[in-house]
């Protein structure tokens, strides 16, 4: 039996000259977890298909997928999975995984994600999912671009999905949502590691001071927010957890350095 499974493309939206969004059918066979990623690619006509990993935006309980990816000019597959259109095959993989589940966290009351870039995918998933507001009182979604362009999702998330008829009730509680941006005048703006450590991120919120007892956190960006972020929160005394050993955060790379 094949690893991959050909869907087909339902919907592409383009956020930007560097980002966008597609769905596609689902194989009724395909399980995995909020927070989950897996291999998705195109077939060639002469050689193997080229395959990357991508987290699932969709939740697990959709008939679709979704995924929100980057546009690399010269990138082996993302130069040509940019032109896809309704209809045309992509290839999924069978086995998605990862680290950034919400079974691989202690017990906590506030649950803060952190994303950059495409690094939000994962947590659209996670926000979807009610098991996410029946562990945590609280859920904090933090979203750094570098253009205002780049918050995508921002619309869905703050006046889609708090009129969602099974969820609405949930989120408009309990989830909190920070876009900032770096590069131009934003109401939020600045680096999440600098908008942590200088406290103007709780402070923003309304919220108290981060605190390892009752704070869990998930990380999913570039190699270098991922560093800085794991140095931060480990000086705060919390501990990394794995799909090992649940802990008081976990991280994933949204995309790895060539
Ligand atoms: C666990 C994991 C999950 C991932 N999930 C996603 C996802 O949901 N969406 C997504 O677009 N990509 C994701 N990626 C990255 C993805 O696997 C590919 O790297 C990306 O699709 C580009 O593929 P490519 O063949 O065109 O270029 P590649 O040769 O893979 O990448 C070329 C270079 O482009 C840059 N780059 C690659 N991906 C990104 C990105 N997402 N954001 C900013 N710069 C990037 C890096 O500098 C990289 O070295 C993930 C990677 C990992 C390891």
């Amino acid at each position: 039996m094949s690893a991959f499974n050909d869907e087909r493309v339902l919907s592409v939206h383009h956020w930007t000259d560097r980002l966008f969004s597609f769905t596609t059918t689902r194989d009724k066979g395909l399980r995995f977890s909020n927070g989950h990623f897996t291999m998705i690619g195109l077939r060639q006509e002469a050689g193997k298909p080229i395959l990357r990993a991508y987290s699932i935006v969709s939740a697990n309980y959709e008939e679709h997928l979704e995924f929100l990816s980057i546009k690399v000019q010269d990138g082996p597959l993302t130069s040509k999975l940019q032109h896809i259109k309704v209809g045309d095959s992509v290839i999924v993989g069978h086995k998605p995984t990862g680290t950034l589940l919400i079974d691989y966290l202690l017990p906590g009351k506030r649950l803060f994600m952190f994303a950059s870039g495409t690094g939000l995918a994962p947590f659209l998933s996670i926000i979807r999912d009610p098991e996410s507001y029946e562990k945590f009182d609280q859920l904090v979604l933090i979203h750094g671009v570098r253009q205002v362009k780049e918050l995508a999702y921002h619309d869905y998330i703050t006046e889609e999905l708090p009129k969602h008829e099974i969820l609405g009730e949930m989120v408009t509680e309990q989830l909190l949502y920070y876009p900032t941006v770096t590069r131009e005048p934003y109401k939020n703006m600045g680096r999440s590691t600098d908008l942590l450590e200088s406290g103007k991120l709780c402070k923003d919120l309304g919220l108290s001071a981060f605190n390892p007892t009752t704070d869990r956190a998930m990380i999913c960006g570039s190699p270098s927010l991922l560093r800085d972020l794991k140095r931060m929160f480990e000086e705060r005394g919390f501990k990394e957890g794995n799909t090992t050993t649940p802990g008081d955060f976990v991280i994933e790379r949204a995309f790895a350095e060539q």
